[in-house]
């Protein structure tokens, strides 16, 4: 699989895509993980990507030119574009198994006051946002999303069960966790936890997981 964010601060990028699980999972060669100067496809001395907006109005806008000669440079068969935007579908676990299948995905970063509207209508082939709630850019989105689903690729992660395990996957939160020390200021942990009774591990762990869920999120689905 080929992920290309397409962004004008691709430095950002690259200080992400070059730490811990989403470097090794490049050292594997599990996926490639590529940031794409959108400034490299700008043609004035100035390398600009933005204008004023049509109509008046505060800040500028991401104008078409620069990002339809990227996509047209970055796009190949089968490759799927998907503008960052607050106004997209919402980024949920389910979407990242979705596009964790994708074989060629091209993240397009939006910046400023947004992006030419004509880009949503003629260029891309899905919208996503992370949240209700808006960022400067689209470049921490495009990473949120990035990371959210390298990690679904068979092989990214040591332990496969570490990323069933983990909320969301089967319609409910996670289980707690404890590490060394046993008691630190007094907090224990749960003794089961030190019984080596693995069944009693297993059914403390589940009832854990039910009661989270049923606390934080009593809007997922419940578990038998
Ligand atoms: N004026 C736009 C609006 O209200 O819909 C917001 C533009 S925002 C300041 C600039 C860029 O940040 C967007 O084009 C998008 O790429 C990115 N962005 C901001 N919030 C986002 C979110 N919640 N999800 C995904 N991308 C977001």
């Amino acid at each position: 699989m080929k992920i290309q964010i397409l962004t004008i601060f691709p430095e950002v990028c690259r200080a992400v895509l070059g730490e811990s699980i989403l470097k090794r999972a490049q050292e594997k060669q599990l996926v490639e993980l590529e940031a794409c100067d959108l400034r490299d496809w700008t043609t004035d001395k100035h390398r600009s990507t933005d204008d004023a907006p049509y109509g008046g109005g505060p800040g500028m806008v991401m104008t078409i030119g620069p990002i339809d000669r990227a996509l047209s440079a970055l796009r190949k068969p089968g490759s799927k574009v998907i503008f960052l935007s607050p106004q997209g579908r919402r980024f949920s676990h389910k979407i990242a198994q979705e596009l964790a299948l994708e074989s060629h995905l091209i993240f397009l970063c939006g910046h400023y006051e947004g992006v030419d509207q004509r880009v949503s209508d003629h260029l891309i082939d899905d919208e996503i946002s992370i949240g209700d709630y808006v960022l400067t850019s689209g470049v921490l989105p495009a990473l949120v999303v990035t990371d959210a689903l390298v990690r679904l690729i068979p092989g990214v992660l040591g332990d496969v069960q570490s990323a069933e395990q983990d909320s969301f996957v089967a319609g409910r939160l996670d289980h707690p966790h404890y590490t060394r020390p046993e008691v630190y200021q007094g907090w224990e942990v749960p003794r089961v936890l030190l019984s080596g009774n693995h069944a009693a591990i297993e059914g403390w762990r589940r009832e854990e997981a039910k009661k989270a869920t049923l606390l934080k999120r009593p809007d997922l689905p419940q578990m038998e």
